[in-house]
């Protein structure tokens, strides 16, 4: 009888932390596969005993029916010297704890809807406010240490209920290896401290903060990467004091709306537009302003900033309340970094709002909402963080150990590792003493987390941003290599990575007055790359 071949897959991508294995798990089942699923350094790799034809329907199952998160850069294939009679079943090859294997990191995704139903249905999560699945949750705020299991994100502290660990270990579970699995029995609460009493019950709390909100009041509430501070974006007072909270005069607050159909009545939207904010990313979007909500949200301006639930509490504020939209912004005062820790929003905040409600699943990497705008039917990123970090980006060249420092004021760094780079968080401005030591301590969690081995620096040509004079301290302390950029050229040179464009090109950057490198002020170049 003639064999089949073994050929090995490898699938690149973000398909890490997603519920990639799972998947190709039960569609190799579904085509009668023999072979073997595991994670790699470089992706995903599967070993399958099989035809040229099954192995290339099945890469078309692979491409068009991955996990909603999952994102597929590239699929290569060779085959194997291995014998098909090494395979009697397909599998899921475990992780090796101790190694570098696994180096992706999914950002973090909004509740899915069949978590919703779960909400309504599965007697340990009746309406827990913390469901998440292997399509869904918390990830990046959670992770503290690769690979990603649960002992290395901020979930460690719970101990899983018998429900959840069955789910947990059912490779045929929506929940198999969800690392953040919980239920009303072994998961993370809300709680909060109101009029000197302290809460736990959930549904106590919810109405309390629903009561407050519907009442005009601002609260301070804990999400996924930090605090926001909310109120009813249709009342101007709770708007005005909002505002007076924040310590901001003009700059414009994110609305989170009930619904798109809500969200439609007060801005205009475009497909593309439509189609980022229902995404799983659920960044905020500026859209244009057909009629108002409270005048003091964004005073002045034509578009509004919007998003929509992407936490189970959003949903439930919104069925309780019937508010068709809420103001949801960063919860800091003016130029800190957003709150993360009970104790860091207390002092910032207490006293201001009507009430904190923390809860008690550690944040580990703060991640602020994502803003982007649609330009010619593209989203472009505005600030990329909670959603979109630390998802890499690809290149054709090997930038390994090159770590970017960043410009000062809107701060983000990037390291390289293999051919991919990962790009950090939103930090903010560095001339802020918090927000320094945020970019410093998020260096060091990246390089920590990516097992980054630093070789190369590269800084703002710029001597006097912050971000620069840390690359010449680090360069020098170590004696390594730094490169100074100047910073519109650096526009360039992303863009064209970004883009992939490997041909000469004519970059036009408008990005203000900089530092050229004449030494003269340089504003609005046109450069020959
Ligand atoms: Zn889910
Ligand atoms: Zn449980
Ligand atoms: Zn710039």
């Amino acid at each position: 009888m003639a064999k089949n071949k073994v050929y090995a897959l490898i699938i690149q991508g973000l398909v890490q932390g997603v519920g990639f294995r799972p998947f190709i798990y039960r569609i190799a089942k579904d085509l009668g596969m023999k072979g073997c699923v595991e994670n790699m350094n470089n992706g995903v790799r599967i070993l399958v005993a099989t035809t040229p034809d099954d192995r290339d329907l099945l890469i078309s199952r692979i491409r068009t029916e991955h996990p909603r998160v999952a994102y597929i850069h590239r699929i290569s294939y060779t085959s194997t010297e291995m014998d098909e009679d090494d395979f009697d079943d397909f599998t899921i090859t475990p992780s090796h704890s101790e190694s570098d294997e696994v180096t992706q990191v999914s950002p973090d995704i909004d509740v899915c809807a069949d978590c919703m139903r779960d909400r309504t249905t599965q007697p340990h999560r009746i309406g827990y406010p913390f469901i998440n699945c292997t399509h869904c949750g918390p990830r990046f705020s959670i992770i503290r240490d690769l690979p990603y299991d649960r002992s290395q994100t901020t979930m460690g502290g719970f101990l899983m209920c018998p429900d959840c660990e069955k789910e947990y270990t059912n490779v045929i579970d929506r929940r198999f290896h969800a690392q953040p699995v919980a239920c009303n029995h072994c998961g993370p609460t809300y709680y909060a401290t109101y009029n000197e009493e302290t809460y736990i019950d959930y549904e106590t709390l919810l109405k309390l903060t629903s009561r407050l909100l519907l009442g005009g009041e601002v609260i301070a509430a804990k999400g996924i990467g930090g605090y926001h501070l909310i109120c009813d974006a249709s009342n101007e007072r709770a708007v005005a004091r909002l505002r007076e909270i924040k310590q901001r005069d003009t700059k414009p607050f994110a609305v989170m709306f009930r619904d798109l159909e809500h969200l439609q009545v007060y801005t205009a939207t475009e497909p593309m537009e439509e189609r980022c904010l229902v995404s799983w990313r659920r960044p905020i979007v500026l859209l244009r302003q057909r009629s108002r909500l409270a005048s003091g949200i964004n005073p002045g301006m034509h578009t509004l900033g919007c998003m929509l639930s992407y936490m189970p509490i959003h949903y439930d504020w919104f069925a309780r309340t019937g508010i068709p939209a809420l103001v949801m912004t960063s919860g800091n005062l003016s130029d800190l970094p957003i709150a993360i820790t009970p104790e860091d929003a207390e002092a910032q905040l207490a006293g201001k709002v009507a009430i904190l409600l923390h809860h008690n699943r550690p944040i580990h990497n703060r991640v602020d909402d994502s803003v982007l705008q649609v330009c010619g039917g593209q989203p472009c990123l505005i600030r990329r963080s909670r959603g979109y970090v630390p998802e890499p980006f690809f290149t054709d060249t090997n930038v390994e150990g090159i770590m970017a420092f960043g410009a000062e004021k809107v701060n983000t760094f990037a390291l390289g590792k293999g051919e991919t780079i990962l790009q950090s968080q939103y930090i903010g401005d560095l001339k802020n003493w918090e927000t320094f030591r945020f970019y410093t301590e998020s260096m060091e969690r990246f390089r920590h987390l990516f097992r980054f081995n630093l070789q190369r620096l590269v800084c703002d040509l710029h001597p006097d941003y912050l971000s620069s004079q840390e690359a010449e301290r680090i360069s020098k302390s170590l004696s390594l290599p730094l490169l100074k950029v100047q910073h519109h050229h650096a526009h360039a040179a992303a863009c064209m990575l970004e883009h992939g464009l490997n041909e000469p090109v004519l970059a036009i950057v408008m990005d203000g007055t900089g530092l050229g490198d004449d030494g003269k002020v340089w504003g609005g170049e046109f450069f020959f790359l």
